[in-house]
């Protein structure tokens, strides 16, 4: 594992399972410092974690090799700025915020930088994740390798060459947990329409949501329409259903869906 000193400014729930992640997997937590304006985050992640933590952004990057920026977009300007002062000619930054361009951060710093983008999805707090990473032609291998080691610990990773493709990890897997969590919902309350308890409603359907993820990576010799004609029989119920979702318009839809996300993301940024 590729280690170095790093420092999260910000320690709110996308740090916390970050760093979950690296110290489940072995990372040294006195290699790991995070920082926060209020005190209860930082109590919590040192008594769970054994890492250092303190209020001082500038002390805390100053010591660290590596800084990621793990704060909300909208207060990254005023974060960086107050960084502009030190060198950072020799230090990583990683940049997990949404929608803010890679050539905006020089510019907050101040300075040239070596920086990556990342955007990493919410199941990462439980090691599902799944995070796009790009970096320009000047970050270096030792540098990629950091990163990949951080990220990954709280799932999977996946480079992309343009940073333009980022918007396309928003569609597919960052704002993704919610369309599935929208089907799962809609199948609960059809349980529940039909006069089932929500409870066991629930039940049924979440696993066969996680039962159909899992089909999914553990046979990759098979395509998806594949494994979904191998439930469908001619005239069955389930050709009857996936035939009622089809002629209603999903494929499309998710389309446009994702479309719209992609859309919004070139918007914010
Ligand atoms: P969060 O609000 O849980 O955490 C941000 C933390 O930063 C808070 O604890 C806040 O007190 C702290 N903070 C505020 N000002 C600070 C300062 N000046 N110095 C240090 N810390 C400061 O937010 P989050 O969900 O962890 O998101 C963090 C970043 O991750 C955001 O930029 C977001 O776009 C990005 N992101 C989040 C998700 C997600 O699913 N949560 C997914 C992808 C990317």
């Amino acid at each position: 594992m590729t280690q170095a000193k790093v420092c999260f400014i910000g320690a709110g729930n996308m740090t916390r399972s970050i760093i979950s992640g690296l110290v489940t997997h072995g990372y040294p937590s006195d290699l790991i410092h995070a920082t926060n304006p209020s005190k209860g985050k930082l109590d919590a992640l040192q008594q769970d974690f054994a890492i250092e933590v303190s209020h001082d952004n500038h002390a805390a990057a100053k010591a660290a090799e590596v800084i990621v920026l793990s704060v909300k977009p909208q207060l990254m300007a005023s974060v960086c700025e107050d960084l502009s002062s030190l060198d950072l000619a020799d230090k990583l930054i990683i940049t997990i915020a949404a929608g803010i361009p890679a050539s905006r951060y020089p510019v907050y710093f101040n300075q040239p930088i070596k920086l990556i983008r990342t955007m990493p999805n919410t199941p990462t707090q439980i090691g599902y994740g799944m995070t796009g990473i790009y970096a320009d032609d000047s970050i270096s291998a030792e540098h990629k390798a950091i990163c990949e080691t951080l990220m990954q610990s709280g799932g999977k990773v996946v480079w992309v060459d343009k940073e333009a493709e980022l918007d396309q990890v928003i569609a597919l897997a960052g704002s993704s947990p919610a369309y599935f969590y929208l089907f799962i919902e809609s199948m609960i309350a059809s349980g529940v329409n039909m006069g089932m308890a929500e409870d066991k409603a629930r039940l049924l359907a979440e696993q066969a949501a996680l039962g159909a993820a899992q089909m999914v990576i553990q046979n990759q010799q098979l395509s998806v329409t594949e494994l979904r004609q191998n439930v469908m029989s001619k005239g069955g119920t389930t050709a009857r259903a996936v035939e009622t979702l089809q002629q209603g318009g999903l494929v499309e839809l998710v389309d446009q869906a994702m479309t719209n996300c992609v859309a919004r993301a070139q918007e914010m940024a």
